[in-house]
Protein backbone atom coordinates (compact mmCIF):
# COMPACT_ATOMS: atom_id res chain seq x y z
CA UNK A 1 0.00 0.00 0.00
CA UNK A 2 1.46 3.65 -0.32
CA UNK A 3 -1.15 5.29 1.75
CA UNK A 4 0.17 8.50 4.15
CA UNK A 5 -2.20 8.26 7.17
CA UNK A 6 -1.46 12.42 7.81
CA UNK A 7 -3.81 13.21 4.68
CA UNK A 8 -1.61 15.67 3.11
CA UNK A 9 -4.50 18.49 1.90
CA UNK A 10 -3.92 19.91 -1.61
CA UNK A 11 -2.41 23.30 -0.93
CA UNK A 12 -2.65 26.21 -3.69
CA UNK A 13 1.01 25.49 -5.41
CA UNK A 14 3.01 28.88 -5.04
CA UNK A 15 6.97 28.74 -6.93
CA UNK A 16 10.18 31.18 -6.41
CA UNK A 17 10.05 32.81 -9.98
CA UNK A 18 6.24 34.12 -8.64
CA UNK A 19 8.32 36.56 -6.12
CA UNK A 20 10.35 38.07 -8.95
CA UNK A 21 12.31 40.55 -5.68
CA UNK A 22 13.54 36.90 -3.82
CA UNK A 23 15.09 35.84 -6.70
CA UNK A 24 18.44 37.38 -6.11
CA UNK A 25 18.83 37.81 -2.79
CA UNK A 26 17.19 36.38 0.50
CA UNK A 27 17.67 37.06 4.70
CA UNK A 28 16.98 33.30 5.35
CA UNK A 29 16.12 30.03 3.34
CA UNK A 30 14.86 27.08 5.25
CA UNK A 31 15.13 24.26 2.90
CA UNK A 32 12.31 21.63 3.35
CA UNK A 33 8.73 22.05 4.71
CA UNK A 34 7.80 19.28 7.04
CA UNK A 35 7.14 19.46 10.50
CA UNK A 36 11.02 20.36 11.30
CA UNK A 37 11.70 22.90 8.38
CA UNK A 38 8.17 24.50 9.10
CA UNK A 39 8.75 24.73 12.90
CA UNK A 40 12.51 26.47 12.70
CA UNK A 41 11.23 28.67 9.45
CA UNK A 42 8.21 30.36 12.14
CA UNK A 43 10.66 30.89 14.87
CA UNK A 44 13.42 32.39 13.03
CA UNK A 45 9.94 34.97 11.61
CA UNK A 46 9.14 35.54 15.15
CA UNK A 47 12.73 36.27 15.57
CA UNK A 48 12.40 38.88 12.67
CA UNK A 49 14.47 37.31 10.06
CA UNK A 50 12.63 37.22 6.74
CA UNK A 51 12.58 33.63 5.72
CA UNK A 52 10.95 31.99 2.63
CA UNK A 53 11.16 27.63 2.96
CA UNK A 54 12.09 26.04 -0.16
CA UNK A 55 10.17 23.11 -1.00
CA UNK A 56 10.68 20.55 -3.72
CA UNK A 57 7.15 19.08 -3.59
CA UNK A 58 3.48 20.99 -4.18
CA UNK A 59 2.45 20.60 -0.64
CA UNK A 60 4.28 20.74 3.36
CA UNK A 61 4.56 17.77 5.20
CA UNK A 62 4.52 15.33 2.55
CA UNK A 63 7.87 12.84 3.37
CA UNK A 64 8.24 11.41 6.43
CA UNK A 65 6.35 14.12 8.57
CA UNK A 66 3.23 12.51 7.03
CA UNK A 67 4.85 9.03 7.80
CA UNK A 68 4.74 8.48 11.54
CA UNK A 69 3.16 7.23 14.29
CA UNK A 70 2.52 11.01 15.50
CA UNK A 71 3.24 9.85 18.81
CA UNK A 72 4.47 13.16 21.32
CA UNK A 73 7.46 10.95 23.07
CA UNK A 74 8.03 12.05 26.68
CA UNK A 75 11.84 11.60 26.75
CA UNK A 76 12.37 8.10 27.83
CA UNK A 77 15.15 6.18 25.86
CA UNK A 78 18.14 8.48 24.82
CA UNK A 79 21.43 9.38 26.49
CA UNK A 80 21.09 11.91 29.48
CA UNK A 81 22.66 15.00 27.49
CA UNK A 82 22.24 13.96 24.60
CA UNK A 83 20.47 16.28 21.43
CA UNK A 84 17.50 13.63 21.87
CA UNK A 85 17.09 13.67 25.23
CA UNK A 86 17.13 17.40 25.75
CA UNK A 87 15.07 18.80 22.71
CA UNK A 88 12.53 15.64 22.96
CA UNK A 89 11.83 16.32 26.68
CA UNK A 90 11.65 20.18 26.13
CA UNK A 91 9.93 19.73 22.82
CA UNK A 92 7.50 17.79 24.23
CA UNK A 93 5.68 20.92 26.76
CA UNK A 94 6.20 22.93 24.14
CA UNK A 95 4.12 21.33 21.85
CA UNK A 96 1.35 20.40 24.05
CA UNK A 97 0.97 23.88 25.04
CA UNK A 98 1.49 25.13 21.61
CA UNK A 99 -1.59 22.59 20.13
CA UNK A 100 -3.47 23.79 22.60
CA UNK A 101 -3.22 27.26 21.90
CA UNK A 102 -3.81 26.15 18.23
CA UNK A 103 -6.94 24.15 18.87
CA UNK A 104 -4.82 21.86 17.24
CA UNK A 105 -6.21 17.77 18.16
CA UNK A 106 -4.26 16.12 20.83
CA UNK A 107 -4.93 12.88 23.31
CA UNK A 108 -2.99 12.44 25.92
CA UNK A 109 -3.26 8.79 26.24
CA UNK A 110 -0.56 8.10 28.00
CA UNK A 111 1.79 4.67 27.40
CA UNK A 112 2.66 1.61 28.78
CA UNK A 113 6.18 0.45 27.78
CA UNK A 114 5.99 -3.53 28.93
CA UNK A 115 8.51 -6.43 30.11
CA UNK A 116 7.41 -9.69 28.62
CA UNK A 117 9.72 -11.78 29.52
CA UNK A 118 12.05 -12.21 33.00
CA UNK A 119 15.27 -10.63 31.37
CA UNK A 120 13.32 -7.53 30.38
CA UNK A 121 12.62 -6.09 33.76
CA UNK A 122 15.96 -5.27 34.53
CA UNK A 123 15.56 -2.92 31.78
CA UNK A 124 12.54 -0.65 32.95
CA UNK A 125 14.88 0.49 35.24
CA UNK A 126 17.86 1.73 33.18
CA UNK A 127 15.05 3.32 31.31
CA UNK A 128 13.46 5.52 34.58
CA UNK A 129 16.62 6.15 35.05
CA UNK A 130 17.73 7.78 31.75
CA UNK A 131 14.63 9.52 31.19
CA UNK A 132 15.04 11.11 35.22
CA UNK A 133 18.58 12.12 33.96
CA UNK A 134 16.70 13.74 30.90
CA UNK A 135 13.96 15.46 33.21
CA UNK A 136 11.00 13.26 32.55
CA UNK A 137 10.54 12.51 36.31
CA UNK A 138 6.94 11.38 36.01
CA UNK A 139 7.16 7.28 35.24
CA UNK A 140 6.31 5.09 37.49
CA UNK A 141 6.99 1.05 37.76
CA UNK A 142 3.82 -0.93 38.03
CA UNK A 143 3.27 -4.77 38.51
CA UNK A 144 1.28 -7.09 36.08
CA UNK A 145 -2.01 -7.04 38.12
CA UNK A 146 -1.73 -2.60 37.76
CA UNK A 147 -1.47 -2.94 34.52
CA UNK A 148 -4.11 -5.64 33.61
CA UNK A 149 -6.59 -3.14 35.53
CA UNK A 150 -5.58 -0.48 33.26
CA UNK A 151 -5.47 -3.08 30.41
CA UNK A 152 -7.32 -6.23 30.57
CA UNK A 153 -6.13 -7.72 27.25
CA UNK A 154 -2.67 -7.03 28.02
CA UNK A 155 0.39 -9.35 28.96
CA UNK A 156 3.32 -8.47 31.09
CA UNK A 157 5.38 -8.85 33.97
CA UNK A 158 6.07 -5.27 35.03
CA UNK A 159 5.70 -2.20 32.89
CA UNK A 160 6.42 1.58 32.79
CA UNK A 161 3.34 3.77 32.84
CA UNK A 162 4.03 7.07 30.89
CA UNK A 163 1.52 9.86 31.52
CA UNK A 164 2.49 12.23 29.45
CA UNK A 165 3.29 9.96 26.10
CA UNK A 166 0.31 11.17 23.41
CA UNK A 167 -0.90 11.25 20.61
CA UNK A 168 -1.76 14.58 17.88
CA UNK A 169 -2.86 15.34 14.42
CA UNK A 170 0.74 16.50 12.90
CA UNK A 171 -0.67 17.78 9.97
CA UNK A 172 -3.05 20.24 11.78
CA UNK A 173 -0.10 20.85 13.57
CA UNK A 174 1.89 21.81 10.33
CA UNK A 175 -0.80 24.03 9.30
CA UNK A 176 -0.90 25.85 12.02
CA UNK A 177 2.96 26.49 11.64
CA UNK A 178 2.77 27.54 8.17
CA UNK A 179 -0.36 30.10 9.20
CA UNK A 180 2.40 31.12 11.56
CA UNK A 181 5.53 31.83 9.59
CA UNK A 182 3.24 33.24 6.66
CA UNK A 183 1.57 36.05 9.25
CA UNK A 184 4.97 36.77 10.41
CA UNK A 185 5.71 37.50 7.37
CA UNK A 186 7.50 34.15 5.90
CA UNK A 187 6.46 32.02 2.83
CA UNK A 188 6.65 28.95 1.61
CA UNK A 189 8.20 28.51 -2.84
CA UNK A 190 6.88 25.26 -3.14
CA UNK A 191 7.99 23.00 -6.38
CA UNK A 192 11.85 24.68 -5.53
CA UNK A 193 13.93 21.77 -5.39
CA UNK A 194 17.46 23.06 -3.90
CA UNK A 195 19.78 21.26 -6.46
CA UNK A 196 22.95 22.60 -5.71
CA UNK A 197 24.65 26.24 -4.60
CA UNK A 198 28.13 27.66 -3.20
CA UNK A 199 29.56 28.78 -0.31
CA UNK A 200 30.30 32.37 -0.49
CA UNK A 201 31.88 34.73 1.81
CA UNK A 202 28.43 36.29 2.59
CA UNK A 203 26.36 33.32 2.61
CA UNK A 204 25.18 30.27 0.71
CA UNK A 205 24.47 30.70 -3.21
CA UNK A 206 21.15 28.08 -3.81
CA UNK A 207 20.53 26.78 -7.16
CA UNK A 208 16.58 25.88 -7.11
CA UNK A 209 15.13 23.56 -9.91
CA UNK A 210 11.41 23.57 -10.75
CA UNK A 211 10.09 25.12 -13.55
CA UNK A 212 11.27 28.65 -12.36
CA UNK A 213 15.15 27.62 -12.09
CA UNK A 214 16.35 30.45 -10.24
CA UNK A 215 19.95 31.29 -8.09
CA UNK A 216 19.41 32.66 -4.93
CA UNK A 217 22.31 34.66 -2.38
CA UNK A 218 21.33 33.81 1.23
CA UNK A 219 22.87 35.53 4.40
CA UNK A 220 21.51 32.31 6.39
CA UNK A 221 20.34 28.67 5.06
CA UNK A 222 19.04 25.98 7.05
CA UNK A 223 18.92 22.56 5.52
CA UNK A 224 16.21 20.92 6.81
CA UNK A 225 15.67 18.45 4.28
CA UNK A 226 15.16 14.78 5.90
CA UNK A 227 15.96 12.31 3.57
CA UNK A 228 17.58 15.16 1.24
CA UNK A 229 19.53 17.02 3.32
CA UNK A 230 22.61 14.81 2.81
CA UNK A 231 22.65 15.26 -1.25
CA UNK A 232 21.60 19.04 -0.50
CA UNK A 233 24.82 19.39 1.67
CA UNK A 234 26.77 17.49 -0.96
CA UNK A 235 26.33 19.31 -3.39
CA UNK A 236 27.34 22.69 -2.18
CA UNK A 237 30.75 23.66 -3.74
CA UNK A 238 33.18 24.70 -0.05
CA UNK A 239 31.21 22.06 1.91
CA UNK A 240 34.34 20.12 3.24
CA UNK A 241 33.02 16.47 2.47
CA UNK A 242 34.30 14.99 5.09
CA UNK A 243 31.61 17.00 7.45
CA UNK A 244 28.90 15.11 5.86
CA UNK A 245 28.19 12.33 7.54
CA UNK A 246 27.05 8.93 6.01
CA UNK A 247 22.87 8.22 5.31
CA UNK A 248 21.41 4.95 6.16
CA UNK A 249 17.87 4.55 5.71
CA UNK A 250 15.52 2.26 7.76
CA UNK A 251 12.15 1.96 6.26
CA UNK A 252 9.40 1.46 9.37
CA UNK A 253 6.16 -0.55 8.12
CA UNK A 254 2.66 0.07 9.74
CA UNK A 255 -0.72 -2.87 9.55
CA UNK A 256 -3.49 -1.92 10.58
CA UNK A 257 -5.56 -3.86 12.94
CA UNK A 258 -9.39 -4.82 11.82
CA UNK A 259 -11.66 -5.44 14.31
CA UNK A 260 -12.25 -3.61 17.86
CA UNK A 261 -8.90 -1.83 19.06
CA UNK A 262 -7.55 -4.01 22.51
CA UNK A 263 -6.23 -1.05 24.01
CA UNK A 264 -7.03 2.71 25.24
CA UNK A 265 -3.27 3.66 26.15
CA UNK A 266 -0.12 3.41 23.63
CA UNK A 267 1.30 -0.39 24.39
CA UNK A 268 5.45 -0.67 23.19
CA UNK A 269 7.49 -3.07 23.47
CA UNK A 270 11.28 -2.29 24.86
CA UNK A 271 13.05 -0.35 22.01
CA UNK A 272 16.02 -1.83 19.89
CA UNK A 273 18.63 0.16 18.11
CA UNK A 274 17.31 0.78 15.19
CA UNK A 275 13.41 2.10 16.46
CA UNK A 276 11.71 1.84 19.29
CA UNK A 277 9.65 -1.63 18.77
CA UNK A 278 6.49 -2.40 16.80
CA UNK A 279 3.90 -1.00 18.94
CA UNK A 280 0.17 -0.76 19.12
CA UNK A 281 -1.54 2.65 18.69
CA UNK A 282 -5.32 3.74 18.52
CA UNK A 283 -5.28 6.91 16.03
CA UNK A 284 -7.19 9.71 16.26
CA UNK A 285 -9.95 8.02 14.63
CA UNK A 286 -10.23 4.96 16.59
CA UNK A 287 -8.32 3.06 14.38
CA UNK A 288 -5.48 0.03 15.76
CA UNK A 289 -2.67 0.22 14.43
CA UNK A 290 0.81 -1.89 15.07
CA UNK A 291 4.95 -0.70 13.91
CA UNK A 292 6.55 0.25 12.81
CA UNK A 293 9.37 -2.29 12.62
CA UNK A 294 12.87 -1.27 11.29
CA UNK A 295 13.97 -2.70 7.73
CA UNK A 296 17.08 -1.10 6.36
CA UNK A 297 16.59 -0.42 3.07
CA UNK A 298 18.85 0.81 -0.49
CA UNK A 299 16.38 3.49 -2.09
CA UNK A 300 13.38 5.63 -1.16
CA UNK A 301 10.10 3.39 -2.00
CA UNK A 302 6.75 3.30 -0.28
CA UNK A 303 5.58 0.30 -0.40
CA UNK A 304 4.62 -2.06 2.64
CA UNK A 305 5.56 -5.81 1.96
CA UNK A 306 2.40 -7.78 3.49
CA UNK A 307 4.91 -10.93 4.00
CA UNK A 308 6.15 -8.52 6.99
CA UNK A 309 3.18 -9.87 8.70
CA UNK A 310 4.68 -12.35 10.12
CA UNK A 311 6.94 -11.12 11.93
CA UNK A 312 4.40 -8.17 13.47
CA UNK A 313 1.93 -11.45 14.83
CA UNK A 314 5.11 -13.00 16.46
CA UNK A 315 5.94 -10.00 18.35
CA UNK A 316 2.58 -8.44 18.72
CA UNK A 317 1.59 -11.69 20.84
CA UNK A 318 4.00 -11.03 23.29
CA UNK A 319 1.85 -8.61 24.91
CA UNK A 320 -1.17 -9.85 23.19
CA UNK A 321 -1.47 -13.01 22.79
CA UNK A 322 -5.20 -12.93 21.93
CA UNK A 323 -4.40 -11.17 18.45
CA UNK A 324 -6.81 -12.95 16.02
CA UNK A 325 -5.41 -14.46 12.71
CA UNK A 326 -5.76 -12.58 9.99
CA UNK A 327 -6.24 -9.38 11.35
CA UNK A 328 -3.45 -7.12 10.00
CA UNK A 329 -3.53 -5.77 6.90
CA UNK A 330 -0.71 -3.56 5.32
CA UNK A 331 -1.25 0.24 5.96
CA UNK A 332 1.88 2.48 4.75
CA UNK A 333 5.47 3.11 6.04
CA UNK A 334 7.97 5.99 6.96
CA UNK A 335 11.75 5.86 6.32
CA UNK A 336 14.11 6.94 9.35
CA UNK A 337 16.62 9.33 8.28
CA UNK A 338 19.86 7.40 9.67
CA UNK A 339 23.45 8.50 10.56
CA UNK A 340 23.55 5.22 12.29
CA UNK A 341 24.76 1.99 10.45
CA UNK A 342 23.04 -1.37 10.64
CA UNK A 343 24.09 -3.07 14.04
CA UNK A 344 25.89 -0.03 15.43
CA UNK A 345 23.97 2.02 18.18
CA UNK A 346 21.37 5.02 17.67
CA UNK A 347 23.08 8.02 17.09
CA UNK A 348 22.43 11.45 18.03
CA UNK A 349 20.49 13.89 16.16
CA UNK A 350 23.18 16.03 13.67
CA UNK A 351 23.01 19.62 13.76
CA UNK A 352 25.75 21.40 12.09
CA UNK A 353 26.68 24.93 12.42
CA UNK A 354 29.15 26.97 10.89
CA UNK A 355 31.86 26.39 13.52
CA UNK A 356 31.31 22.55 12.35
CA UNK A 357 31.76 22.95 8.85
CA UNK A 358 33.18 26.30 8.03
CA UNK A 359 30.89 27.57 5.45
CA UNK A 360 29.27 30.86 6.69
CA UNK A 361 25.62 31.12 6.87
CA UNK A 362 24.69 27.51 6.65
CA UNK A 363 23.27 24.92 9.48
CA UNK A 364 22.49 21.30 8.47
CA UNK A 365 20.14 18.95 10.01
CA UNK A 366 21.03 15.38 9.66
CA UNK A 367 19.52 12.30 11.12
CA UNK A 368 15.79 13.97 12.38
CA UNK A 369 14.46 10.61 12.82
CA UNK A 370 12.31 9.81 15.96
CA UNK A 371 11.65 11.69 18.01
CA UNK A 372 11.71 14.85 15.28
CA UNK A 373 8.20 15.63 15.71
CA UNK A 374 7.93 15.50 19.34
CA UNK A 375 11.48 17.44 19.70
CA UNK A 376 10.43 20.06 16.52
CA UNK A 377 9.85 22.91 18.27
CA UNK A 378 12.68 22.51 20.37
CA UNK A 379 14.58 21.95 17.45
CA UNK A 380 13.96 25.43 16.11
CA UNK A 381 14.79 27.06 19.10
CA UNK A 382 18.29 25.10 19.37
CA UNK A 383 18.48 25.63 15.51
CA UNK A 384 17.62 29.48 15.35
CA UNK A 385 20.35 29.91 18.36
CA UNK A 386 22.78 28.65 16.21
CA UNK A 387 22.36 30.58 13.57
CA UNK A 388 22.46 33.80 15.74
CA UNK A 389 25.74 32.20 16.92
CA UNK A 390 24.24 31.30 20.40
CA UNK A 391 24.20 27.58 20.57
CA UNK A 392 27.13 25.26 19.65
CA UNK A 393 26.04 22.28 18.19
C1 LIG B 1 8.45 5.28 10.80
C2 LIG B 1 8.66 6.56 11.57
C3 LIG B 1 7.93 6.79 12.74
C4 LIG B 1 8.14 7.97 13.46
N1 LIG B 1 7.35 8.21 14.55
C5 LIG B 1 7.53 9.36 15.25
C6 LIG B 1 6.72 9.64 16.37
O1 LIG B 1 5.77 8.93 16.66
N2 LIG B 1 6.98 10.76 17.09
C7 LIG B 1 8.02 11.59 16.77
O2 LIG B 1 8.24 12.54 17.52
N3 LIG B 1 8.77 11.38 15.67
C8 LIG B 1 8.54 10.29 14.90
N4 LIG B 1 9.27 10.06 13.78
C9 LIG B 1 10.25 11.07 13.35
C10 LIG B 1 9.58 12.23 12.61
O3 LIG B 1 8.59 11.78 11.72
C11 LIG B 1 10.66 13.01 11.86
O4 LIG B 1 11.72 13.31 12.74
C12 LIG B 1 10.13 14.33 11.30
O5 LIG B 1 8.93 14.12 10.60
C13 LIG B 1 11.18 14.90 10.39
O6 LIG B 1 10.68 16.09 9.84
P1 LIG B 1 11.55 16.88 8.80
O7 LIG B 1 10.86 18.16 8.55
O8 LIG B 1 12.98 16.90 9.25
O9 LIG B 1 11.58 15.94 7.49
P2 LIG B 1 10.47 15.70 6.37
O10 LIG B 1 9.12 15.63 6.92
O11 LIG B 1 10.95 14.53 5.56
O12 LIG B 1 10.55 17.01 5.49
C14 LIG B 1 11.64 17.26 4.62
C15 LIG B 1 11.13 18.10 3.48
O13 LIG B 1 12.24 18.46 2.67
C16 LIG B 1 11.83 18.42 1.33
N5 LIG B 1 13.03 18.27 0.48
C17 LIG B 1 13.83 17.20 0.34
N6 LIG B 1 14.82 17.47 -0.53
C18 LIG B 1 14.63 18.76 -0.95
C19 LIG B 1 15.32 19.61 -1.86
N7 LIG B 1 16.40 19.21 -2.54
N8 LIG B 1 14.85 20.88 -2.04
C20 LIG B 1 13.76 21.32 -1.37
N9 LIG B 1 13.05 20.53 -0.51
C21 LIG B 1 13.50 19.28 -0.31
C22 LIG B 1 10.90 17.21 1.26
O14 LIG B 1 10.05 17.28 0.12
C23 LIG B 1 10.16 17.34 2.58
O15 LIG B 1 8.98 18.09 2.45
C24 LIG B 1 9.09 8.91 13.02
C25 LIG B 1 9.80 8.68 11.84
C26 LIG B 1 9.58 7.52 11.11
C27 LIG B 1 10.32 7.30 9.82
Amino acid sequence: MDSAPNHVANFESTTLGRFPEMTERLDCAVIGAGAVGLAIARELARRGREVVVLEAAEAIGSETSSRNSEVIHAGLYYPPGSLKGRLCVRGKTLLYAYLDARGVEVRRCGKLLVATEPDEVPRLSEVIGKAAANGCTELEIIDADRAREMEPDLHCLKAIWSPTTGIFDSHGYMLALRGDLEAAGGMIAFVSPVTGGMATADGPLLRTGGADATEVLCRTVVNAAGLGAWAIAASLDGMPPDRVPPRYLCKGNYFQLTGRPPFERLIYPLPGSASLGCHYTRDLGGQGRFGPDAEWVDGISYTVDPARADSFYDSIRRYWPDLPDGALTPAYCGIRPKIQAPHEPAHDFMIQGPADHGVAGLVNLYGIESPGLTASPAIAEYAADLVAGEATA
